[in-house]
């Protein structure tokens, strides 16, 4: 199994430790041409959506990737990567994000809550959003403070939290892996 992981900006390189650590072989896309090699799946990371956005358009990423998502190539989006996915981004997923969501004071924070299906997972959240609004098709994996904040439609998962920030808890990426390999 080969996973892409998108390195346009952002906290791509911790995707990568977590996913070579558990044995997947992944490669980095920064082009086009990075982007055309074979691949069972696309990591989205955090970083910033605004940014990330105007970097895959102007390398004309945006829709080779929108189409191959639509196709079904899973993706875990995390953090900038859930807005990625949400209807005012690529939209291939039916939700709306709400970009900046915790207020100033509480932009960032740590804590633990439960997972469906994983339990009680570490939860470290930077600047985050959370899900506004989900479609039918969309199931709510994790809520903090009555917020949404993982859901999954299909083959995509998206996390408003950073998973691969607290690496020595991989049960997300390992969750990752069994979608693709479903
Ligand atoms: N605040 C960022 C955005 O709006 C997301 C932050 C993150 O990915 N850690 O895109």
């Amino acid at each position: 199994m080969k996973i892409a992981i998108l390195a346009l900006q952002g906290a791509f390189a911790e995707h990568q430790e977590v996913l070579e650590s558990l044995g997947v072989q992944t490669f980095l896309v920064r082009n086009l041409q990075d982007w055309e090699q074979e691949k069972q799946a696309l990591v989205i990371p955090g970083g910033e959506s605004t940014a990330m956005t105007r970097i895959m358009r102007d390398l004309g990423l945006w829709t080779p990737i929108r189409h191959a998502i639509m196709e079904g190539l899973p993706v875990f989006g995390t953090c900038a990567g859930l807005i990625m996915l949400d209807d005012t981004h690529l939209g291939t997923m039916d939700i709306t994000a709400q970009r900046n969501a915790y207020g100033r004071q509480l932009g960032s924070f740590f804590t633990q809550d439960e997972f469906a299906g994983i339990g009680r997972v570490p939860m470290t959240f930077i600047r985050a959003p959370f899900i506004e609004r989900a479609g039918q098709e969309v199931e709510i994996l994790a809520t903090v403070q009555g917020r949404v904040v993982a859901a999954r439609q299909q083959r995509q998962l998206v996390c408003a939290f950073h998973p691969e920030l607290t690496p020595e808890d991989k049960r997300i990426h390992e969750f990752f892996l069994s979608i693709i390999r479903q």
